[in-house]
């Protein structure tokens, strides 16, 4: 753990204060995205993090629209193109795919904040980290494999493998450490049953997980660390941020990496900063990204504002429960906020629950919601009452034949929504 992990709040403050100096001088310089944006501001520089709120937020939207503009790339460079070494882009799921550019630099700060992570849950130089996925453009596995890298693990990339060839390589290596989504890591559970493969008594002893939350989610944790018989840790990262959330030992949820990164949690309507406790989109600027910054970042995440006092003794803000869903997502029911977490925290803790989806539908002005579950009919008035105790809101749930609904490697995409 590094020492401003556990250090006082003014000096955190102070750290981030002075690298935001020196890295918005350094865009200012050269950044034609930001000088546009923030040519009306007559004052930049900053003399407390409290300024930092006098500076206007930063959308994906604009991004996009830079980079349709200005194709292909975009304005949002501090440098010139061939500083740059690396181009990872979003998904695309919600939309045109956002590309980003790295210089060696950028690229090494990511590598840095994921040796955080690692470190965090345990993993060292003596552990052989194999990463399930396949290496496409998508920046949190190769991010990942960097992190491992660095720290100075045996790294495994699991690429161009289908599930049952990957439980195999981790097997034959012995593999100590596993990385890839929550989804994936209870898809290659079910692969393990199905070739009698016992996985609790396998060389992994920690899973990492990316590109969605879940693993912050209590049930789908449990479900994880039960099948792997291993510690089981979130992460929370996105491609045109940074890899800024990291779980510890206590397993409350996620700490913000706040020496790579200042987090304001604002009410998505007024703007203005949440309480300890409240609910609000995270707001980030990252601080070792001068290359292709993103200042006042709208992330579109909700998280719970926790406290800075946690049992693992880091000072770094804790966002209590993880990244419990994304601003679009949040369905209201009948008058209930319906949280995607909320539901898989309950359906994850039947066993015998495979998978599931959530159709969404409109009845006249009103969200309706109904469930698709793989399960045995048995446990349905279970499943049922138990949403009905935690949401207050009868659900009705269908029963769909076992390996009848999707399984992912990557982002989950249980909601369908036919609105
Ligand atoms: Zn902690």
């Amino acid at each position: 753990m590094s020492q401003l992990e556990t250090a006082s709040r003014s000096l955190i403050e102070a750290h981030q204060l002075a690298r935001l100096q020196i890295g918005l001088t350094r865009v200012l310089a050269a950044n034609r995205f930001y000088q546009e944006k923030l040519r009306h501001h007559q004052s930049l520089t900053l003399t407390s993090l409290a300024d930092l709120s006098t500076l206007p937020f930063t959308s994906k939207h604009e991004f996009i629209s830079d980079q349709t503009v200005n194709p292909p790339f975009g304005t949002n460079l501090s440098n010139p193109l061939n500083a740059y070494i690396r181009l990872h882009q979003t998904s695309g799921t919600t939309g045109h795919p956002l590309k980003v550019l790295d210089t060696q630099e950028s690229w090494d700060w990511w590598a840095a904040c994921w040796t955080t992570i690692y470190q965090a849950a345990g993993v060292t130089d003596g552990d052989i980290v194999f990463l399930a996925f396949g290496f496409g453009p998508f920046i949190g596995f190769w991010s990942a494999y960097e992190g491992a890298k660095r720290l100075g693990t045996l790294t495994v990339p699991g690429g161009g493998m289908d599930s049952l060839q990957r439980l195999r390589a981790i097997q034959e290596i012995g593999a100590t450490v596993l990385v890839c989504t929550p989804s994936y890591a209870l898809r290659l559970a079910e692969v393990a049953r199905e070739h009698h493969i016992d996985l609790s008594a396998s060389t992994i002893r920690v899973t990492i997980h990316a590109g969605e939350p879940g693993a912050s989610i209590p049930a789908t944790r449990q479900r994880i660390e039960q099948a792997w018989g291993a510690s089981t840790y979130d992460h929370a990262g996105m491609t045109e941020m940074g890899a800024f959330g990291f779980a510890c030992s206590e397993q409350r949820g996620l700490h913000v990496n706040e020496g790579e990164f200042i987090a304001e949690i604002l009410d998505p309507r007024s703007g203005r900063p949440t309480e300890e406790g409240q609910i609000g989109e995270l707001v980030l600027t990252n601080l070792g990204r001068w290359g292709s910054p993103a200042i006042r970042y709208r992330t579109g995440d909700l998280v719970r504002r926790g406290g800075y006092q946690c049992g693992c003794g880091r000072t770094f803000l804790h966002l209590d429960g993880g990244v419990i869903g994304r601003v679009d997502d949040m369905l209201i029911v009948r008058g209930v906020n319906v949280y995607p977490s909320a539901l898989a925290d309950i359906l994850h803790r039947f066993p015998n629950v495979a998978e599931y989806r959530v159709i969404v539908t409109k009845d006249s002005e009103l969200d309706e919601i109904a469930l698709q579950v793989e399960c045995p009919s048995s446990i349905v008035a279970d499943i049922a009452e138990e949403l009905h105790i935690a949401l207050n809101l009868r659900i009705p749930i269908e029963v769909v034949a076992p390996e009848s609904l999707p399984r992912f490697e990557l982002k989950a995409q249980r909601i369908v929504d036919r609105r």
